[in-house]
């Protein structure tokens, strides 16, 4: 036997905060609750049907089952900026300002690899997306954390940065729609981003992976779509929300030419681009009708509408999302997210996501996520109505 010794970019990775509430939930699943679980962000809704056959088709083609490009196919790349033109009227060449990700997340832990040194700075959202943080620790960098308070609309105090940290900062992650607060943003606030990246000399990574989720007419803005974005920034981009396609593993980055590059560059180190089956699949998915995005949003609006209802008249503090499938709850005053949790779980046999799961200034809360049907839904809100803590804070 050899000694198995952990690298201290492992060792020293923050604590994973869900470890004790899987615990309870098996327990309480082999105690045979029917456990209603509102904690996974994943899409329960399948794949739409003409994507499937797209991927069926091409996974028939042997000229698919060869290594693809390392930065994408082309007609992937220009199927990417042929929608974000549709879409958000930026315009982008396809060959120098876009890149095929396997999946957005890969894209995401792999850009601090291209930008960040040991001992660089990287400013972070707290609450957020955990990958922001161990990307950029992984790079040997640190995370200097902007919270996200309610007081302020979930967007980061850019102002409250100290000059000397925002100065040293290579990176600036940012997430609107917003996971997990559900917040969205405004124009105005991305222009400001776009003057502190100037003044700062500081990249823009910025997250899209929810535009596509969204309520009641709402249409989320592309961090692209405002002047001098594309010279400061990059945006990265997920089929897995928009189609319900978490488990295929395509997305993409698009933005400033240099920046793409040399995250491509960091990936054609490690990886050799995705599945191309699965990529003529997302070509599809871009280019067809959008009628199936429409289709599930309606069931998400559905969902989040009897979710918010039953937990707004039992008095808790939650406002209704614009976008994305999560609802961001405040929980009752003097107690904790892990305890909020930790009862749901016991007395309502639900799952919540604490809030402090995804950085300290997520304290306070809990995450629902609406993956599962109208009626689990339903269901819960139920329970809900039963438990005495919960009507008790109302
Ligand atoms: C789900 C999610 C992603 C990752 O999406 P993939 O493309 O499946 O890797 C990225 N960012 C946020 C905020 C997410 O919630």
């Amino acid at each position: 036997m050899i000694a198995i010794e952990k690298a201290e970019r492992l060792k020293t990775l923050p604590p994973y905060l869900f470890k004790e509430l899987d615990r309870r939930k098996e327990e309480v699943r082999n105690q045979g609750v029917d456990v209603i679980d509102l904690g996974v962000g994943d899409p329960d809704l399948p794949t739409p049907t003409h994507i499937i056959e797209a991927l069926c088709r091409a996974a028939e083609d042997p000229a698919n089952h060869r290594y693809s490009s390392y930065s994408g196919m082309h007609a992937f790349n220009a199927a990417a900026a042929d929608w974000y033109k549709k879409r958000f009227n930026v315009d982008l060449d396809p060959r120098r300002e876009v890149v095929t990700l396997i999946g957005s997340k890969e894209g995401i832990a792999h850009i601090p690899l291209a930008f960040i040194d040991p001992g660089d700075t990287a400013l972070v959202p707290d609450p957020a997306y955990p990958v922001y943080n161990t990307g950029v620790r992984f790079a040997g960098g640190t995370s200097h954390f902007m919270a996200l308070t309610r007081e302020n609309d979930f967007l980061p105090d850019l102002d409250a940065v100290p000059g000397k940290v925002a100065d040293a900062a290579k990176l600036m992650f940012l997430n609107y729609p917003n996971n997990p607060t559900s917040a969205v943003v405004s124009r105005a606030f991305f222009e400001k981003a776009v003057a502190f990246a100037r003044a700062h000399n500081i990249i823009v990574c910025h997250d899209a992976a929810y535009t596509e989720m969204a309520f009641d007419g709402y249409r989320p803005i592309s961090f692209l779509e405002v002047e001098g974005a594309k010279e400061v920034g990059i945006e990265f981009h997920s089929l897995s929300k928009t189609y319900a396609m978490t488990g295929w593993r395509i997305g993409f980055a698009v933005g400033r030419a240099e920046v793409v590059e040399a995250l491509g560059q960091v990936k054609s180190n490690i990886d050799s681009g995705a599945f191309q089956a699965v990529q003529w699949a997302g070509i599809t998915a871009l280019e067809a009708d959008q009628a199936c995005v429409e289709e599930m949003n309606r069931e998400y609006q559905a969902r989040r509408d009897i979710l918010v209802e039953g937990l707004q008249k039992l008095g808790l503090s939650v406002f209704t999302p614009r976008a994305t499938f999560y609802v961001w709850i405040q929980v009752p005053k003097g107690m904790a997210s892990a305890e909020f949790a930790g009862r749901l779980l016991t007395e309502a046999g639900v799952v919540a996501t604490p809030g402090n799961g995804f950085g300290a200034a997520g304290e306070g809360y809990v995450r629902m996520a609406l993956t599962v049907n109208q009626n689990r839904i339903q269901e819960a809100v139920k329970r809900f109505e039963t438990v005495d803590f919960l009507r008790a804070a109302g």
